[in-house]
């Protein structure tokens, strides 16, 4: 897909020249993983879920033409959260409304747990998305059960094996979907050291036979508050182990840099400060 060679995250020739910037609108999430806490305002951190604002579809679209006019390479505006794209999906739905009305070419990319899928993924069809992350760690119910505290769905919260199994279901008909749709589906998979790292293999061959076309395995980051916060992080070594062994496979990302869910810039760089709304209103 010629687009896919303007993504960085997507093609690993690309990152070197293409920017991308998350777009913060997403700030709810229907589960509660285990290795996750959503932290806003905070400066100093870099990991998924962490932001310094939150902002409306209209901010979204401010904020875009903002960052499009001061960085020419800029080829992708992905939602990362710093909830999930998908329990957020009016506004996110919103913000890529209006920014694809002022830039028909611009690249849109979801990043989401996929316990909606089923719900969305045609709108993400026939909205022209076709880029689209699904974080999937386990295909073993028991296994997802020591992943995830909670997963609500049409007002119940579900927990244990109950809940591991509707998220993985609503996961695998979504990917299906999304990849038979020719949407290109990037699997992330956490890799937690005592839970889910002798049946990554599983995983990845589980997703290429849905039709995902990479898998990102990246390693637990122990934020502090949440479950796994006294967890040991995964070395780079051992990520790097099981990537070689699934990249028979299926396609291994090796170049993702876990960012924060208000990045901006090449996937090297974070310039997320640089673009606070706040600054763009002292230079109005
Ligand atoms: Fe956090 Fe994402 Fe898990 Fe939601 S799906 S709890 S935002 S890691
Ligand atoms: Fe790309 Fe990884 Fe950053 Fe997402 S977290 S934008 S996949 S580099």
């Amino acid at each position: 897909m010629e687009t896919t060679q303007r993504h960085p995250c997507y093609s690993a020739e690309a990152h070197m020249r293409y920017a991308r910037m998350h777009l913060p609108v997403a700030p709810a999430c229907n589960i509660q993983c285990n290795y996750c806490t959503r932290k806003f305002d905070c400066v100093h951190e870099s990991r998924p879920g962490v932001t310094s604002e939150l902002l409306t579809p209209e901010q979204a679209l401010d904020k875009f033409l903002w960052v499009k006019e001061k960085m020419d390479n800029l080829s992708v505006v992905g939602i990362a959260g710093p909830g999930d794209a998908l329990a957020n999906w009016p506004k996110v739905r919103s913000s890529i409304v209006m920014i694809r009305a002022v830039q028909p070419d611009v690249i849109f990319c979801l990043s989401t747990n996929g316990l909606m899928l089923p719900e969305y993924a045609q709108e993400i069809v026939d909205l022209g998305i076709r880029h689209v992350t699904v974080t999937c760690n386990a295909i073993d119910p028991v296994i997802g059960a020591k992943l995830y505290q909670y997963v609500l769905v049409k007002g119940q919260r579900l927990s244990g094996v109950d809940a591991a199994r509707v998220l993985l279901e609503n996961q695998m008909q979504g990917i299906r979907f999304l990849a038979d749709h020719n949407v290109m589906v990037k699997v992330n998979i956490v890799m937690v050291k005592g839970i889910n790292d002798t049946h990554i293999p599983a995983v990845v061959k589980a997703v290429k036979a849905l039709g995902a076309f990479m898998t990102n395995i990246m390693p637990l980051i122990p934020a502090p508050g949440s479950v796994f916060e006294h967890m040991a992080q995964t070395s780079m070594k051992e990520i790097n182990d099981i990537r070689n062994f699934c990249e028979v496979d299926l396609k291994q990302m090796r170049h993702c840099k876990q960012c924060r869910a208000d990045a901006i810039g090449l996937l090297s760089e974070d310039r997320s400060q640089e673009f606070r709304m706040c600054n763009r209103n002292l230079q109005a």
